[in-house]
């Protein structure tokens, strides 16, 4: 960015075109993250103003960009201006881009014009929500940043149970308002993870099993169009829009507000960890596979197989060593929930155990310490419909051979309630999922990235053949465009009509692309 007579010359990345030769080769480009990234340099190396073209650079006046920020009622930041860096962090250090500007939205005033402002400068434009996903698709180079996170709203209808959330707010953001009631609805595990694109991918966790998917509790969201309109989509109104949004990611518009069903949790819930040494981990699958198939819907229960961290409930001698945690929750009763998690103790030797009741919204944060912003990720993903003596074997094999201290093997169980939908019923399809596995390679410095991704590829690769062929959608690293018809499956071609009909230039493209014409 420079500044010459009056003017502030921004390089940045153009949205491409919609059809044509040079259409085909800049959707080429935005497939393959590397030339993404190389793209990005060629572009911060330009000093010079260009018109905008197909080969992604441009300038904006000055006085165009100042308007712009004069009309906002948030905030608008340009690289090297207070705030800017700390705006374009997300949670995957792996992900470093630079936006030419970033919007930080106040409301929807500002998503209108910052979506306005993107569409007739042909601005590449990415969507920020609680940036979170591992693929980092929330951060564009050189292009808009619409950023949601400071809009974290959440109002909690108590009558009619339901919640009215904002796009920026975070899962402990929807769990502490609700429970404020003592209501909730299924969300994820995390709870600095964004309501917004969880969501919009699907959304499961504790309460799955009783309650459905995140998705599956959505009742209406508003939704700003890259035409700049402002369109409710519910079951009544839009509602071919509202089947893409639930699964179909950010690929249709900017949700400004989402609508949720509620239920009464808690507050107190039975949850807790019983944990095993990884050497007892065959055997501990192998009984947990057969002790899933008869489990009710009230109990979930998640495996992770990592090393120990100095948790004051296991002895000091397996910190840092090797276990398999069975991270269990009971939503009912808690009577009921004890004997319903009475087979997991008998499992094997145990090496330490901490359940007991807790209050909802505590247990939502648990793993918070674990799964902090800032370090290297990298993710490969499977859905299982269940666990073979194969794929139990693999997997301890490389639980066992961790190649930094943070990576982990997890396998989050759903099933019950999120199978009885039908697959075709909203985008989110995978209703034969009983397991979503994770190989989460996680680490601090950039020279372990080698060994540490290709640990997980290599598990993904040899568990493959196991698992059922399916792929949740905001599991995707960014190196995964091939597997972005596996995640949308059958309905690829159903989403690519909706996403002509909302999204026809592929204004909305910094996600898990459905494009409108290919
Ligand atoms: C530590 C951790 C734990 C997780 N645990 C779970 C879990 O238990 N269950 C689960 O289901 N998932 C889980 N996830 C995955 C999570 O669902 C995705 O990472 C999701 O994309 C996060 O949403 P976000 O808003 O934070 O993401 P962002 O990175 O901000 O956004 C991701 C994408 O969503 C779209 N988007 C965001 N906001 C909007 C909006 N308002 N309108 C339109 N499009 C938008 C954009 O395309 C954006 O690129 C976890 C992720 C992490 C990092």
């Amino acid at each position: 960015m420079i500044f010459a007579n009056n003017e502030l010359t921004i390089s940045f990345r153009c949205h491409s075109p919609r059809s044509g030769p040079a259409a085909k080769m800049q959707r080429n480009r935005e497939t393959d993250n590397s030339k993404r990234n190389n793209s990005f340099k060629e572009n911060q190396m330009s000093t010079t103003r260009t018109s905008q073209s197909n080969r992604g650079r441009g300038t904006i006046d000055r006085a165009v960009v100042e308007q712009l920020r004069e009309s906002l009622r948030g905030t608008l930041l340009l690289p090297g201006e207070s705030g800017y860096d700390e705006s374009r962090k997300v949670w995957n250090a792996m992900i470093d881009r630079k936006p030419a500007i970033i919007v930080r939205c106040a409301g929807v005033s500002d998503v209108l014009q910052a979506i306005n402002f993107g569409r007739n400068n042909s601005l590449l434009t990415a969507v920020r929500g609680g940036g979170h996903n591992i693929a980092g698709t929330a951060i564009c180079d050189g292009g808009l940043l619409i950023d949601l996170s400071g809009m974290r709203s959440v109002r909690i209808d108590p009558e009619t149970r339901v919640a009215h959330v904002e796009p920026g707010a975070t899962l402990g953001d929807l769990d502490r308002e609700a429970q404020a009631f003592g209501l909730a609805t299924p969300l994820g595990i995390n709870s600095t993870t964004g309501v917004a694109g969880l969501t919009l991918g699907g959304g499961f966790g504790w309460l799955s099993r009783k309650y459905g998917m995140t998705v599956d509790n959505l009742i209406a969201a508003d939704v700003v169009t890259a035409d700049g309109r402002l369109l409710r989509a519910s079951e009544k109104e839009n509602a071919d829009l509202f089947w893409a949004l639930r699964g179909g990611g950010g690929n249709f518009g900017v949700v400004t507000r989402f609508e949720f069903r509620l239920y009464p949790v808690g507050p107190g819930v039975l949850s807790g960890l019983v944990v095993y040494p990884i050497d007892e981990a065959a055997a501990a699958l192998k009984q947990f596979r057969e002790y899933v198939k008869k489990l009710g819907d009230e109990t979930t229960v998640w495996v992770v197989m990592r090393k120990a961290p100095p948790l004051p409930f296991l002895p000091a001698h397996a910190h840092g060593k090797g276990i398999i945690a069975f991270c269990v929750f009971h939503a009912g009763d808690p009577e009921q929930g004890r004997k319903a998690l009475e087979p997991i103790r008998k499992f094997g030797n145990i090496l330490g155990e901490h359940v007991g009741v807790q209050p909802y919204a505590a247990w939502q944060k648990t793993f918070d310490a674990l799964l902090t912003p800032g370090s290297r990720n990298y993710w490969k993903s499977h859905n299982f419909t269940d666990i073979s003596d194969a794929a139990i074997e693999v997997a301890v094999k490389y639980a066992a051979n961790l190649p930094s201290p943070q990576c982990e093997i997890f396998f989050g169980l759903i099933g019950a309630a999120t199978t009885r939908v039908s697959p075709d019923a909203m985008a989110y399809g995978h209703r034969d999922a009983v397991y979503v596995m994770n190989v989460h390679a996680r680490w601090e410095l950039s020279g372990e990235d080698k060994k540490c991704i290709e640990w997980a590829r290599a598990f993904f690769r040899e568990s493959a053949p196991f698992a059922s062929g399916g792929v949740y959608v905001n599991f995707l690293t960014s190196d995964e465009p091939d597997r972005i018809g596996v995640a949308y499956g059958s309905h690829m071609e159903k989403l690519q009509a909706i996403k002509k009909k909302y999204d026809p230039e592929n204004f909305f493209r910094m996600n898990q692309n459905i494009h409108p014409t290919t």
